[in-house]
């Protein structure tokens, strides 16, 4: 079987991992790249106003430079009682230098007076697909849940310690990868891309 090359627009091994084993069981043709293994071009401004956009931007200087179908995601959080804020300003939600610590403490400040009930979040990614023809394509993943106001767990990163997700009383941050994989917004965006590059690859 010849294998069809993919460039996902990361440097993120973890990310790069979680989607080759996405892509083994949907598009086992597909071999997937990263960003290191194509010629290097500058970090893509992320200036978009949704994830979608900002993944389209990602995959799409990916493509051009590579020649190859290319895959970027861009995720948050979105908090509902800040208006889906931080949302694509998560990871600098608190200023630079970048630090997942400082962005957790910001939010936790500003949701401090309002009730328990007010705390629902959701965690969300797009994920998107370009190929070197100029085709098209964008997905979006949702993880549904809450904030809580003490951290908890050191699995994740960013703010999974402060996020339950719907029908856990584990934060993020306290679950596996595997299960996190399982139910997570990125888990759920690339699954389905997986199906769309099956079929883009199928009807090529
Ligand atoms: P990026 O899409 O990898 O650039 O992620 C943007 C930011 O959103 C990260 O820096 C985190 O702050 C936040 N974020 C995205 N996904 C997650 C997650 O699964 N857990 C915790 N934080 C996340």
């Amino acid at each position: 079987m010849s294998l069809t090359r993919v460039v996902l627009a990361s440097r993120n091994a973890k990310k790069i991992a979680e989607l080759r084993r996405i892509l083994a069981v949907a598009v086992p043709q597909v071999e997937v790249v990263g960003l290191d293994e194509v010629p290097p071009y500058p970090e893509t401004v992320e200036d978009g106003a949704t994830f979608a956009e900002n993944a389209l931007l990602k995959a799409r200087e990916a493509a051009e430079v590579s020649g190859l179908p290319a895959i970027a995601d861009d995720s948050g959080i979105a908090v509902d009682a800040l208006n889906g804020m931080p949302g694509v300003l998560s990871a600098r939600w608190a200023g630079k230098p970048k630090s997942d610590e400082r962005n957790l403490r910001l939010v936790l400040e500003q949701v401090e007076d309002l009730p328990d009930t007010r705390l629902g979040a959701a965690f969300v990614c797009a994920a998107a697909l370009v190929l070197p023809g100029g085709e098209e394509h964008v997905v979006e993943g949702r993880m549904e849940g809450s904030l809580i106001r003490q951290p908890r767990g050191t699995n994740g990163f960013g703010y999974d310690p402060i996020f339950v997700p719907s029908g856990s009383v584990l934060t993020s941050a306290e679950m596996t990868p595997a299960d996190k994989d399982a139910i997570s917004h990125r888990g759920k965006a690339f699954r389905a891309l997986a199906e769309v590059l099956a079929t883009s690859l199928t009807s090529a």
